[in-house]
């Protein structure tokens, strides 16, 4: 799975044709556009590639999204990615997770204002609306994230 301008590029499991979740459709059910079988909602954390395609996705995305600021040499980091595999697997279709390198992407750091990493944070309707530091079970990243969502639909 890829992010690229328009959204999240995923190869189909039967024919492998890729394909496109709109951003500002994520959640939605898409069809392959060659062999029409459906395509099941991302369900593992994506690598974002370039500063540019995570600012479209910010900006556009239909569901909250969760990044986990994380790099190759922290330890703690190495804990979440399996725990973020889970939530990714269980909130398919309800959130997005990305995934941020801070040593690749480091202007994202930057501009986030990332002081340590593991840092989780969730964006909704464009901004941050929530931020936690640390490594956590896949089971509180959850409580985490619904937290930080319920707090943006109660102030629409
Ligand atoms: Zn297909």
């Amino acid at each position: 799975m890829d992010l690229d301008d328009r959204g999240v590029v995923v190869a189909c499991g039967q024919c492998g044709q890729k394909n496109r979740f709109a951003y500002e459709r994520l959640g939605d059910a898409v069809r392959c556009g060659k062999c029409k079988a459906m395509l099941p909602a991302p369900a593992a954390p994506i690598d974002v590639d370039s500063s540019a395609h995570f600012d479209r996705l910010i900006a556009m995305s239909s569901l909250p999204v969760v990044v986990d600021y994380w790099a190759p040499w922290c330890g703690p980091c190495r804990m979440v990615a399996p725990e973020l595999q889970k939530v990714a697997a269980r909130q398919a279709g309800k959130y997005l997770i990305v995934k941020v390198n801070t040593d690749v992407l480091a202007d994202l750091g930057e501009r986030f204002s990332i002081r340590s990493i593991p840092t989780m944070a969730v964006f909704a309707g464009g901004r941050e609306v929530g931020r936690t530091a640390g490594a956590r079970p896949a089971n509180e990243i959850d409580a985490f994230v619904q937290q930080a969502a319920q707090k943006v639909q109660s102030t629409k």
